[in-house]
């Protein structure tokens, strides 16, 4: 079998290097573990276009947030298919700090935030906003594991995609790329997750990954909202009074489960935010691929420049992720530049 590139991983990063390929004409192999639990399955999706203490809005941000919400856009066009909600952020302030920050922001911004807020509504009166908040636009949450579930379909269609596990120390160079098993090709990127340093073209690369637990949570009282509640937690709602409620972040973990500490965080996050009696119903626990904070890692290796990396998304995948495979793609096939920040041979990581 003869490919332009394999891909090592059909998480969120392997499924948007996927995407990027194709729409570029490419033939691919995808091969995953398909693994019941990982970052990707278990991500709650956020995209949150104004964060951080002081709700900076870069140029670079609002290019990458435009890029992921059209991108999101027209997958679902060409594929009849829903993964991406837009749906309002009631942000309410967690203390004077915060609100102080968000008047300045707005102070010596006001054109260029114009279309990403508005007042804040009424809430139900379980919800704790004395402090205040405003709505939050042009976010919302990708339903990170329908998105997987359209691209393998597709992938399947193409017979592009194979469940395996995929070793380093199988793959050859030959003299016009790689040779894995008996599949050849120009390319091979790895998109492995938070052990993407776990194999021996990557392994100079330090990750940082960090466990993260979140909630479904039975919220009888606010099922009629239909925004997502952040105040340092989040709760987004799914319907019939459903909230997915997060998140702990954790880098010293010896387990990848959910336990009572996880849930008690996340518990009492979400009791900053509203007193309405709430049922637990389900948690989950997965582990981030964090390189250095949310900055996507990639680029090729610096002696095999066939062999690629694409990683490091963090909490902010959903809305950079795009953005960046992108990048890649054109780097990997066409040879235009990778953003200096994102080139692993140009950070010392
Ligand atoms: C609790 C939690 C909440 C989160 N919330 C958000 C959020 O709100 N917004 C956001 O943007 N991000 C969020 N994230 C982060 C997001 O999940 C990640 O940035 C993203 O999904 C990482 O995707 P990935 O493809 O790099 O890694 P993964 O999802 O880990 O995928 C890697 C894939 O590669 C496969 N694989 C690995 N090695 C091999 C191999 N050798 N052979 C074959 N297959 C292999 C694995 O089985 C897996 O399927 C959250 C994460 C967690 C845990």
């Amino acid at each position: 079998m003869k490919v332009d590139a394999i891909i090592v991983g059909q998480g969120l990063a392997g499924s948007l290097m996927a995407w990027q390929l194709l729409r570029g004409n490419l033939r691919v192999l995808v091969v995953d573990r398909d693994e019941a639990v990982t970052s990707s399955k278990v991500a709650a999706g956020l995209l949150t276009p104004l964060t951080g203490s002081r709700f900076n809005l870069s140029e670079a941000v609002i290019e990458r947030l435009n890029y992921a919400l059209n991108f999101y856009w027209e997958l679902e066009n060409d594929h009849d298919a829903k993964f991406f909600h837009h749906q309002t952020i009631a942000r309410l302030f967690r203390n004077p700090r915060e609100k102080k920050a968000w008047e300045d922001r707005l102070r010596k911004d006001p054109g260029k935030l114009e279309e990403f807020h508005s007042p804040l509504g009424a809430l139900d009166e379980s919800i704790t906003a004395t402090g205040g908040g405003f709505e939050m636009k042009r976010g919302g949450w990708l339903d990170v594991p329908q998105f997987l579930e359209v691209t393998r379909q597709h992938l399947l269609e193409r017979i592009s995609y194979a469940i395996g596990d995929l070793s380093a120390d199988d793959v050859s160079m030959t003299d016009t790329g790689v040779r894995w098993k008996n599949v050849e090709a120009s390319k091979i990127i790895f998109c492995e997750g938070w052990m993407g340093n776990q194999n021996r073209f990557f392994d100079w690369i330090t990750m940082h990954p960090a466990l993260g637990e979140i909630l479904d949570l039975k919220i009888p009282a606010l099922e009629s909202e239909k925004r997502i509640i952040n105040s340092g937690g989040w709760m987004i709602p799914r319907g019939n009074g459903i909230f997915r409620a997060g998140s702990t972040y954790r880098h010293d973990f010896d387990r990848i489960e959910p336990s009572d500490e996880g849930e008690a965080e996340v518990m009492q996050k979400i009791r900053s935010i509203t007193s309405a009696p709430i049922e637990v119903i389900d948690r989950r626990a997965a582990v981030r691929p964090i390189i250095k904070r949310s900055q996507v890692f990639m680029g090729v290796h610096p002696e095999h420049s066939n062999v690629a990396f694409l990683n490091g998304l963090g909490s902010k995948g959903v809305m950079n992720g795009p953005w960046y495979a992108a990048r890649l793609a054109q780097h990997l096939f066409t040879n235009a530049p990778l953003p200096e920040e994102a080139d692993i041979r140009s950070n010392l990581i």
